[in-house]
């Protein structure tokens, strides 16, 4: 008993230590635009792999650093790492013994389902989804389970059950089924004692003219992307150019709404993208990229997401595209492109073709293949929305 004890109150006794102590630990909280916790110290053209965003105010315990990183303690076995301006330290932290779940509530609105977790702290955590059957995890760090209450309320629609298992020590996993296929997105943040995560519904009709759907212009303004080989113009004209046309054309389709991240050659911080997305709740977002490569016999179309939950748009999308005569370059999971970060929404990055590839450009620059790639986007959605009855 007492060496169970022991055990589960380790992660307790590092923050303990961390105050009384002579030693680098300190208690920060997570702060900036978007936070995100990393996995290790790799890195790549777009950063390191992300175990995804988290809240401001999170308490993180900060116990070594590299150049650009804190390594941060989550529980006895896990650690993380974030980017030094995501931290700033808190002195005034009270430590207390040890840290506890409390009752969940999960309930819906007009809007949304809900699953309200009390808890002692603002406790860091991670998420990821789940698919057949479809389910949204929660893993929190440093914290005891004293959960005897999972109240659930008949105006939950989307939600079918809510459970968790204290996994490790000082880590409880929450599991959420859901009750479609689909994944149609979610959020997670504190609200007062309670970590929130507010799961969005499948629409009731799946018809592409009922949908609210995000189309986002690739670079603009000072972020001019990729070059073209032959005419030297630059990618942020051309996802500009496709992105209109395919405003254009979900129009007068009679789409519910469009919602452009640009509509001008204009700068607009990614970061910033994902926050005004967050803000306008569309249904799922497309982002339009051209590829470019060192190799000039690279060549073709590609579609990327980095959530399992989202791979059916960008595969639909994929099959749609090879209809017009480009090579596979393929369809990429786990992919690091900022804007397939989000769970709040299904969102898909298309990468039409090849900007360093003579071939590709030729077609980039035709007009009727611009209006062609639109027509078979919406073709993709339809698949896609179809393929969501079965
Ligand atoms: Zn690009």
């Amino acid at each position: 008993m007492r060496g169970l004890l022991l055990c589960t109150v380790l992660f307790i006794h590092i923050f303990v230590f961390a105050q009384k102590s002579e030693t680098n630990y300190w208690v920060g909280k997570s702060t900036g635009k978007l936070p995100a916790l990393l996995y290790g110290l790799g890195d790549d053209r777009l950063g390191g792999t992300k175990m995804g965003y988290i809240d401001s105010n999170i308490l993180l315990l900060v116990i070594d650093s590299t150049k650009e990183l804190y390594t941060v303690q989550l529980s006895k076995y896990h650690k993380a790492f974030i980017e030094k301006n995501y931290i700033r330290q808190d002195s005034v932290f009270t430590v207390k013994p040890f840290s506890l779940t409390g009752s969940f509530l999960v309930k819906g609105d007009s809007l949304c389902d809900y699953v309200s977790v009390h808890m002692d702290e603002h406790l860091p955590y991670k998420s990821w989804m789940e698919i057949e059957p479809s389910k949204i995890m929660i893993d929190i760090y440093g914290v005891q389970s004293n959960t005897n209450w999972i109240t659930q309320l008949q105006s939950v629609k989307e939600i079918k059950n809510v459970y968790y298992n204290q996994v490790e020590d000082d880590v409880v996993r929450i599991t959420i089924e859901l009750k479609h296929t689909q994944h149609w997105g979610y959020s997670l943040s504190y609200i007062g004692k309670n970590l929130v995560l507010r799961v969005k519904r499948q629409p009731a009709i799946l018809d592409i003219k009922k949908m609210v759907i995000a189309i986002d212009a690739g670079h603009g303004g000072n972020n001019s992307g990729a070059e073209g080989i032959k005419r030297k113009t630059s990618e942020k004209e051309y996802t500009l150019l496709y992105a209109k046309s395919l405003e254009k054309n979900l129009k007068k389709l009679g789409v519910k709404k469009v919602i452009m991240t640009r509509n001008t050659d204009t700068s607009f911080d990614i970061k910033d993208r994902i926050l005004f997305l967050q803000e306008q709740s569309p249904d799922f977002l497309i982002s339009l990229h051209f590829n470019s490569s060192a190799n000039e016999l690279v060549s073709g179309v590609s579609t990327y997401y980095k959530h399992i939950g989202f791979r059916p748009l960008t595969q639909a999308l994929l099959k749609r595209m090879l209809e017009l005569k480009l090579s596979e370059f393929g369809n990429v999971g786990n992919f690091n492109f900022t804007l397939n970060q989000p769970t709040d929404f299904p969102n898909a990055l298309l990468e039409i073709a090849f900007l360093s590839n003579a071939d590709d450009e030729k077609k980039v620059i035709d007009t009727k293949f611009r209006q062609d790639v639109s027509l078979k986007v919406i073709l993709a959605i339809q698949d896609w929305l179809k393929q969501l009855h079965n």
